[in-house]
């Protein structure tokens, strides 16, 4: 997570000029009655929403960043830096049933571009640009077979005379569906396409699609965004069936997955908001954003976690009473030149502390005993070769540098 959280960050930060941007965590819940995350049966973020912290006031648990980067946009007239990238990394909260991949406390790496439109914010350059950003970044950190899966789902008309056609097509068949399918035949018919009932499948499978329904604009826009990725090599899946269920989704949505996540197999998701900012009140500003779902992303690393994580140069094994005052001075110094220590426990008996040292794959275990301390040499042991040297106290760093 952390080499995850660094990678981004310098993605963002040094290539991109993107800002850090702070939400806070819990907002009051009439901030969601305008929101697009106001819970109600059919969006896909329903957040926690009540009376938390003795307070009189009914408050949320931030479910998602998108609306707050917006409202931040608003509150801040960040129109008038241009176009603005912002990046933010922290939890939310869903009311989600757990399961492997979907938890009720979850973190996100997220980043919105917006501005207004003078400033380049709607180009389809934009969207292409977040997508290869994110493929190097996936790349980067060697996670492999990613697909990125994208649609379009056009501007406002569209998605209603889509909706119309959907809520047509399904009206004959929706009482052969699913009870969750029936409902949202009604209430949201674009969900239809989250249901993973195989029954459901082949029904699903003959409904209209919003490719068939995109206007001209947005029918070129999406080209671009394909032009763009195909000439800087970035592979994509086209998939119609990839709808954002908020009706503040505009244009270009997508979504990156992995096979070894099981059900819940996207890595990350995002799209377009083009009219989310007048919905909450302010001036138009095309947006696009993404949110990366960190312990998916951790989860897909699987066995290259194992390079994330940066073993322990030295296992200091303290023998016998007193020492672990004397290994904590030793690790001070050793850490002072960012050399990563363990500290073993001056009960344990030496061959306790190796098997510790080994155990947590530590290059090498120092030995702290009275008579190192007395002759000020002491014992390194090499965990991968068995040789033993002794070495005084201030070459100790340099030596366990040199074997990097
Ligand atoms: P969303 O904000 O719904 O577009 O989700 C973006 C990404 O966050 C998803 O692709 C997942 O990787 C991750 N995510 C969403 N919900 C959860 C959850 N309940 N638990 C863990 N990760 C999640």
């Amino acid at each position: 997570m952390i080499k995850a959280r660094k990678i981004a960050k310098e993605r963002y930060a040094n290539e991109l000029g993107r800002q850090a941007i702070y939400l806070r965590l819990v907002v009051p819940a009439n901030a969601s009655s305008t929101s697009p995350w106001v819970p109600t049966e059919d969006v896909e973020i329903e957040a926690f929403a009540g009376t938390f912290f003795s307070s009189s006031q009914s408050l949320t648990l931030r479910p998602e960043n998108t609306a707050g980067v917006v409202r931040a946009y608003i509150e801040h007239k960040l129109w008038d830096r241009g176009l603005n990238k912002l990046y933010c990394i922290g939890p939310m909260f869903r009311r989600e049933r757990p399961q492997k991949g979907r938890y009720r406390q979850f973190y996100q790496i997220d980043a919105e571009v917006i501005g207004p439109a003078s400033a380049g914010s709607d180009s389809p350059a934009r969207d292409a640009e977040i997508l290869e950003l994110l493929a190097t970044l996936l790349d980067r950190l060697g996670i492999k077979d990613w697909t990125l899966q994208l649609n379009s789902i056009g501007c406002a008309n569209d998605r209603a005379a889509y909706n119309e056609a959907l809520r047509k097509a399904l009206e004959p068949v929706k009482d052969k569906m699913c009870v969750d399918c029936q409902r949202r035949a009604v209430t949201n018919p674009l969900r239809v396409f989250d249901c993973k009932v195989p029954e459901d499948q082949p029904i699903i499978e003959k409904l209209p699609r919003i490719s068939q329904f995109l206007d001209e604009p947005c029918r070129q826009h999406f080209d671009q965004v394909q032009a763009i990725l195909k000439s800087v090599g970035v592979e994509f899946q086209l998939n119609d069936r990839l709808v954002r269920g908020l009706d503040y989704y505009t244009r270009t949505a997508f979504e990156f997955t992995h096979g070894a996540l099981g059900a819940q197999n996207a890595i990350l998701g995002g799209g377009r908001y083009d009219g989310l900012s007048e919905a909450l009140g302010g001036p138009a500003a095309p947006g696009i954003g993404f949110a990366i779902g960190e312990d998916r992303l951790v989860m897909s690393l699987g066995e290259s976690a194992e390079a994330v994580f940066r073993k322990p140069d030295v296992y200091i094994a303290p023998l016998g009473p007193g020492m672990n005052k004397e290994a904590a001075r030793l690790a001070r110094e050793l850490r002072r030149h960012d050399i990563v220590v363990e500290l073993g426990e001056e009960s344990f008996r030496l061959k306790k502390s190796l098997e510790a040292a080994s155990k947590l794959g530590s290059k090498y275990a120092l030995i702290a005993g009275e008579n190192e301390l007395s002759t000020g040499v002491f014992a390194l042991k090499n965990l991968a070769t068995g040789e033993q040297k002794a070495v005084p106290r201030s070459d100790l760093a340099a030596i366990i540098l040199a074997n990097g």
